[in-house]
């Protein structure tokens, strides 16, 4: 037995201890959950795709990848052409390869699906090409995109996560300098700290972030947040343009009584442990019960239970089709062993000195769909507590910025903010929250602030 390191500031009175496991079944449960497809294998994947004319997986794309285009591209073996049109439309394409929940975007629209209830293998084949571009690029030092001549015009960006780089690197890409500040100690945003370790493996976030800077024309400062050592008001004075791509960084979520015990924490703060730290050095209980429904909670709870927990609950308020974790998700879960407790929301956490279980009340739907809260309360023992229940971002200091709800308002064409030159995307908007429609929201705010540019600036 380990001892465990802190995983919050709370002392630590819980049961929650490092390596419940050994140190070889933690590398065998923390392997990469999808390999690359061996070349072989890339070739039949390619051979399924019709090339089809009005192609619906690229209308589900959020980010509008050409995909027979780049699939055709592999079937001939051209892969560095592949990744070229992979990344003009999504320059985190490595990453959503691993994270996107392709089953109900691209491979849930690809007519494979209705012929033989098995879509052509998208993001797998999109992880062949982005591979090979990122592999080129550590051995050779060549990026597949050059700079437009400089502007001139200088462009803060407030958040490291996929917003904020696909936004950096589009207006690097168009001749702007961006400047990027980063609460945290690394950059990554939601792929650094937020996705599960076995999705993202061998440090990819942080090469893919390599990969981006290396077009040149965007720089990088950590340790640096808004409202703290950061003000908008500065930024807004000292650069041309601002993007805030605030991320989950920023996010409180609802306090319960009992919230302070230990053991009780953020699935947002165990799962970035795990991955700076390590599945040998993150601790976990004996019984977690894990509150949300979303994609978080999974991978929360999965991990949680891959890194030897014995009892893994996910307690949702609503029932399984209501959850914002797929279909796919949900399954991965179960088959990890996680149960499922549907129909129950948190009321309280309880124990003395640490956290020793969650009560919940149970609910259900009116006939109008509203949730009631039911008079039955339950009780589920627990050690550990992981809350991945609904995010607010935290905009008391925001320097005026309009927002509600914990969400800055934007106007959805232009992303410009109520503020003049200042624009928003990524999770601190309202709407979808995957990684790559955080992409998609810096790609087109980038095009925005290049407009406002030219109109202000000429
Ligand atoms: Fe290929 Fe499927 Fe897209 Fe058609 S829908 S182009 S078969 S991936």
């Amino acid at each position: 037995m380990h001892d465990a390191p802190a995983l919050n500031s709370k002392p630590d009175q819980s049961g929650l201890i490092c390596g419940r496991l050994d140190p070889a079944d933690l590398i065998t449960a923390f392997a990469d959950i999808h390999p690359c497809l061996t070349p072989d294998r890339a070739d039949l994947a390619a051979a399924r795709c019709y090339f089809c004319h009005d192609a619906p997986c690229i209308a589900a794309c959020p980010t509008g990848i050409d995909i027979p285009g780049f699939i055709r591209a592999i079937a001939t073996g051209n892969l560095a052409g592949a990744a070229q049109r992979i990344l003009q439309a999504n320059i985190l394409g490595g990453s959503c390869a691993r994270v996107c929940p392709t089953d109900i975007l691209c491979e849930g629209a690809c007519v494979r699906v209705t012929q033989e209830d098995k879509p052509v293998a998208i993001g797998a084949l999109q992880r062949v090409a982005t591979d090979h571009a990122m592999a080129h690029h550590a051995e050779a030092g060549t990026h597949p995109f050059t700079r437009a001549s400089s502007s001139g015009r200088r462009v803060a960006i407030v958040g490291a996560g996929p917003a904020g780089l696909a936004c950096a690197h589009a207006l690097a890409r168009a001749g702007h300098e961006a400047v990027i500040y980063e609460a945290r100690d690394a950059p990554g945003g939601l792929n650094e700290y937020g996705i599960a370790a076995y999705k993202l493996t061998n440090d990819f976030a942080a090469r893919e972030i390599d990969f981006i800077l290396a077009i040149g024309g965007i720089t990088l400062r950590t340790g640096q947040r808004l409202g703290d050592n950061l003000d908008l008001t500065t930024l807004r004075r000292d650069y041309d343009a601002v993007f805030l791509g605030l991320g989950q960084g920023w996010a409180r979520l609802l306090e319960l009584p009992g919230d302070a015990l230990p053991g009780v924490m953020n699935a947002v703060d165990f799962i970035a442990h795990l991955r700076q730290h390590g599945p040998a050095a993150t601790p976990v209980g004996r019984r977690v019960v894990v509150i949300g429904g979303g994609n978080t909670a999974i991978d929360a709870a999965t991990q949680a239970k891959r890194l030897g927990a014995e009892l893994v609950t996910i307690a949702y308020r609503r029932g399984r089709d209501d959850m914002g974790a797929t279909p796919v998700e949900q399954d991965w879960a179960l088959t990890n062993g996680v149960a499922l407790r549907l129909w129950a929301t948190p009321l309280a956490f309880e124990g003395d000195t640490a956290v020793t279980g969650a009560r919940f009340a149970c609910t259900s739907r009116d006939a109008h769909g509203a949730l009631m809260i039911g008079a039955d309360h339950f009780t589920l023992e627990a050690d550990m507590v992981l809350k991945a229940t609904g995010q607010s971002v935290a905009l008391a200091d925001a320097d005026g910025l309009a927002h509600r709800e914990g969400r800055i308002l934007i106007d959805n064409i232009t992303r410009a903010t109520s503020l003049p030159g200042v624009f928003a995307g990524g999770d601190c908007v309202a709407g979808p929250d995957l990684t790559v429609h955080a992409v998609q929201h810096g790609k087109l705010a980038a095009a925005a602030i290049g407009r406002y540019l030219e109109a202000t600036h000429g």
